[in-house]
């Protein structure tokens, strides 16, 4: 209930309330307006370097925050989006909309919490269609307001009039528009490492986009009570021999060849994106959570592209899409809540086999087997 009350003060800062949020009316994704972050300046971020033999790895909670380029965006101005080197006139940090909207207002706010890095001298540019930008108004003090004049716009553009001297810090973009834009409820930024294979670079970009556009679904299906998920992510291809890809921690690895050979496998990226969303500690069953990441990738990301099954050796242990058709069957069968609910108890740590039993009134072996009927039909 937290959480409920946290989105819909979030929808009220960032906008009207034509799209307001119901615990049991989710507004559907297609009807969400969301926005890309589209900047020169890259984020204020040094990777990591390769764990030793027998070194520990950093873990999330022990490293600098990162402050990634969300952050800007995600009604939050405690956070903020930090350049890693002082922009010049020819950069920009850009939002751009899936669809247009008539602005009421924009207020952007530069600078840390400490007042440094500010943007001294510049302008906020609007675009109807995310080419043409028109200047709208002036900063001063680090801030710029303007009042929407009833045009559409697409994009909004922050620019600095001169070369910096400094790094450059947003720390919040607060638009007022009809319809609302989503503000980033769950940022994240994918850091990639293609050294392996520079080749790939462009289908890597086009991955992490993918992906860090699928963060907000991918948290909505899995979300828990008082759970935040990373806002770092890196995505590693490695050239080695064999593998798809897997993912430790916020870590997430893929295998150049498999990616060469399958270059529209983004759902792949998907299913380990999933992966760094569960978080999950204890001892859960293999099959349970990969079939759990199957199930929101094909069921919610690209559905009607699981395949084909064997009725014949079909198990509900079978892992990935067979567990995943399973799980659906139980979402619809018995509890459309069953998703949530496993996912909430192998991140914390408390799953046991009986709390299929609690959501089906039938064991587990017992709804396999039904299941497993149900193929044959
Ligand atoms: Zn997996």
């Amino acid at each position: 209930m937290k959480k409920l009350i946290r989105a819909v003060g979030l929808m009220a800062w960032a906008g009207t309330s034509t799209l307001a949020f119901a615990a049991d009316a989710p507004t559907p994704l297609a009807q969400l307006n969301f926005a890309t972050v589209d900047s020169s300046l890259d984020t204020l971020y040094t990777r990591p370097a390769p764990v030793q033999r027998g070194q520990q790895q950093l873990r999330n909670a022990d490293a600098a925050p990162v402050p990634i380029k969300e952050f800007a965006f995600d009604g939050d101005p405690k956070t903020y989006f930090g350049s890693l080197k002082n922009p010049t006139a020819k950069d920009d940090f850009t939002l751009v909309f899936d669809k247009p909207v008539t602005i009421k207002s924009i207020t952007a706010t530069t600078g840390k919490p400490d007042g440094t890095d500010k943007l001294d001298a510049g302008v906020i540019q609007l675009s109807a269609d995310g080419t043409t930008f028109t200047d709208a108004g002036k900063f001063a003090e680090g801030v710029a307001t303007i009042k929407g004049k009833g045009e559409k716009v697409l994009a909004v553009r922050i620019k600095p009039s001169a070369d910096m001297t400094h790094p450059l810090a947003i720390s919040e973009i607060a638009i007022e528009s009809d319809p609302a834009v989503m503000t980033f409820k769950y940022p994240v930024e994918i850091f990639l490492n293609y050294d392996d294979a520079p080749e790939l670079k462009d289908w890597c970009e086009k991955c992490a986009k993918i992906c860090e556009r699928q963060y907000y679904m991918l948290n909505e299906e899995l979300k828990s009570e008082g759970y935040k998920p990373a806002t770092v992510i890196t995505m590693t291809l490695k050239a080695r021999d064999n593998g798809v890809a897997e993912t430790s921690g916020n870590r997430i690895t893929g295998t150049v060849s498999f990616f060469k050979a399958h270059p529209t496998d983004f759902g792949a990226m998907v299913h380990e994106t999933t992966h760094v969303v569960q978080h999950y500690r204890g001892r859960n069953p293999g099959w349970l959570v990969e079939g759990l990441c199957d199930y929101v990738r094909f069921f919610k990301y690209e559905p009607g592209k699981i395949g084909g099954i064997n009725p014949a050796t079909a198990k509900y242990t079978g892992s990935y899409r067979v567990t995943a058709r399973f799980l659906n069957y139980i979402v619809e069968k018995y509890d459309k809540e069953a998703v949530h609910k496993l996912n909430k108890m192998m991140r914390e740590g408390t799953y046991k086999e009986e709390a299929f039993k609690d959501m089906s009134g039938k064991t587990l072996p017992e709804l396999g087997e039904e299941w497993q009927a149900t193929l044959k039909k």
